[in-house]
């Protein structure tokens, strides 16, 4: 008889199809029936005592996970409250006139913070930080935050783009801002090379940090598949939502001249969505609504024609969900017509054509508009700083198959091989020795906030875990906080993803615990409570509600510019 996997010492993991083996194997000869069943039975008792043993250590595993849950829920809220108070003290900064940048009451000089980014990560830095603490400038091309789950409801006019933007500054007025792209960064001298934007007007010109952090994100990528960059359309920024708003209503215009055959039409009229992540199925539904609610009725002669189809290469669309929520999204999306082909890639894309490869064959696909919505990679910027960090090179090599895209980090998001003055958050960030977390602007925005906190509480980040910097004067921080910085806990709160024509999934949980999974109407009634609860400003909000029931009463506006 073999020896039996669960009888090594860590072996408490025997499954039932190896001790099924074991007792359909065959037994030494020498054994007389009954030995054998009592040496089954004895097996068998210790497979159970093996169950057992690992069921109590992973419900013990689950109790202290969840205990951590609650434990980082509830000094979420406490920093929230927190953070509450430092912007009611923000306020006269908003009135005109007013002087916007505190003075620095110990007359010692601030920590000056270079922030690169205006996404969720920067963005929650930019609304957190205590300016009294530390001098923060923040670099960007763009001058404003953009609120990313809505840009698929943005490129179908479903909100309108200004709605879902936030100007950097607005965020925060005591901040200082300079509107351009981080070349490179030279860390002897603490030094960054900003070019303004736009590229070619102004000349470059030096930044000096003492704390640096990177929040570039990431940027699509073709995933090297030819003619990608060339005739597809991404959906990332203000300026992509753009471009599909005017492709698609152009296509109706052109699929209506007369001059057009039948089969010109119906490539026109063909969508083709690439990658079944929440992009992507979000996209599809909001494209479907426009169809659906808006276009249909002015162009009732090619409503027939119309042809939404999502591709995706996995066996199943939203890979984040639950199973169930999995094929609940597939179901809602068919049942609106949409066509999900899952377990296919893109091999090609040419301007009328895709080429398509499936399990059962290759096919070419006639297409009027292709979104790309299938995969990211890394800033130049962070793959330069790859090149200069060579413990960044390490982890690439030992942790991510190679993979420069993001920049490795500590507990405390300290970017690995430099001194601690720099830290790298949000997609362009990974977590060395960790699995890496999802690249959502739940994270992003957790991370920032994080950060923004360890630069308010004064914490030395050059020491191997971050301390609290010794002070002679009194300060809060010394009796309220730990000595000892926290490392970052992400909470997942969740997932949702709108599905057109009021449907949507949601998976709620509590970290590791998940609480609840809906789908159809209370999944969209959810989708959208959340998300206005979410906007990041009180102005977004009340704009984006407006432009929810503008859109429902009037419809969305199909002008093309
Ligand atoms: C269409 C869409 C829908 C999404 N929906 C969801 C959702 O529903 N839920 C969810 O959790 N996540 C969602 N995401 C993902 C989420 O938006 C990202 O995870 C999040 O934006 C990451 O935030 P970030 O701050 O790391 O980077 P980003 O938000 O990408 O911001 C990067 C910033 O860096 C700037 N930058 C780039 N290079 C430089 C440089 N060299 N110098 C200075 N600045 C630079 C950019 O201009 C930008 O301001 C969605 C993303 C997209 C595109």
């Amino acid at each position: 008889m073999e020896v039996p996997v669960a009888l090594h010492p860590k072996g408490n993991g025997l499954s039932l199809r190896s001790l099924q083996v074991q007792r359909l194997g065959p037994g030494p000869t020498d054994l007389a029936p009954r030995s054998q069943d009592a040496s089954l039975a004895g097996l068998a008792g210790l497979a159970a005592a093996s169950f057992a043993r690992a069921k109590a250590a992973k419900a013990k595993h689950r109790r202290r996970s969840l205990a951590e849950d609650v434990a980082t829920a509830i000094e979420e809220v406490t920093n929230t409250a927190e953070d509450a108070l430092l912007h009611l003290s923000r306020l006269p900064a908003w009135l005109p006139g007013e002087k916007t940048v505190p003075e620095d009451a110990g007359g010692t000089r601030k920590r000056r913070v270079v922030v690169l980014g205006t996404g969720w990560a920067a963005h929650a830095i930019a609304k957190i930080v205590d300016i009294s603490k530390v001098e923060v400038c923040v670099v960007s091309p763009r001058n404003y935050f953009i609120f990313t789950p809505m840009l698929a409801a943005a490129s179908v006019g479903t909100v309108e783009y200004r709605s879902i933007l936030e100007h950097i500054r607005s965020a925060n007025p005591t901040i200082g801002y300079l509107q351009g792209t981080c070349k490179s960064v030279d860390f002897e001298k603490k030094e960054l090379v900003i070019s303004p934007y736009p590229p070619g007007v102004e000349s470059d010109f030096n930044l000096p940090y003492d704390v640096l952090v990177v929040a570039v994100g990431l940027r699509p990528s073709s995933l090297g598949v030819p003619g990608v960059d060339a005739n597809c359309l991404f959906l990332k920024n203000i300026e992509d939502a753009r471009r599909i708003r005017k492709q698609v209503t152009q296509n109706f215009e052109a699929a209506d001249l007369p001059v057009k055959t039948d089969e010109e039409r119906r490539r026109l009229l063909t969508f083709l969505v690439v990658g079944g992540g929440p992009t992507g199925c979000e996209f599809c539904g909001e494209l479907s609504d426009f169809v659906k609610n808006d276009l249909r009725r002015f162009y009732p002669r090619l409503a027939p024609l119309v042809r939404i189809i999502l591709l995706h290469r996995g066996k199943q669309v939203l890979p984040s969900f639950s199973g169930n929520l999995q094929t609940a999204a597939r179901e809602t999306l068919e049942n609106q017509g949409i066509e999900v082909m899952t377990s296919a890639s893109v091999s090609q894309v040419d301007a009328e054509q895709v080429h398509i490869q499936k399990e059962d064959g290759k096919m070419a696909l006639p297409c009027g508009l292709t979104v790309w919505a299938a995969g990211q990679i890394g800033q130049d910027l962070v793959r330069e700083m790859h090149q200069a960090i060579p413990e960044q090179q390490e982890l690439a090599q030992s942790e991510a198959k190679g993979s420069d895209r993001q920049l490795f980090v500590d507990k405390w998001l300290r970017a690995c091989g430099t001194d601690g003055s720099v830290l790298a958050l949000g997609d362009c960030a990974r977590m060395e020795h960790e699995e890496p977390l999802p690249e959502t602007a739940q994270v992003a925005a957790q991370q920032g906030a994080f950060v923004a906190r360890l630069l308010n509480r004064q914490y030395d980040l050059t020491q191997p875990v971050p301390v609290l910097e010794s002070s002679e004067k009194f300060d809060l921080a010394h009796i309220t906080k730990r000595p000892e910085a926290s490392p970052f806990r992400f909470l997942d709160l969740g997932r949702l993803a709108y599905l057109g024509q009021s449907q949507a999934v949601a998976e709620l949980g509590l970290g590791s615990t998940p609480v609840s999974e809906t789908k159809g109407l209370a999944a969209f009634v959810l989708w959208r409570s959340v998300y206005i609860v979410k906007q990041v400003s009180f102005r977004n909000r009340v704009l984006v509600l407006f432009d929810w029931i503008k859109s429902r009463l009037f419809g969305r506006d199909l002008t093309r510019f």
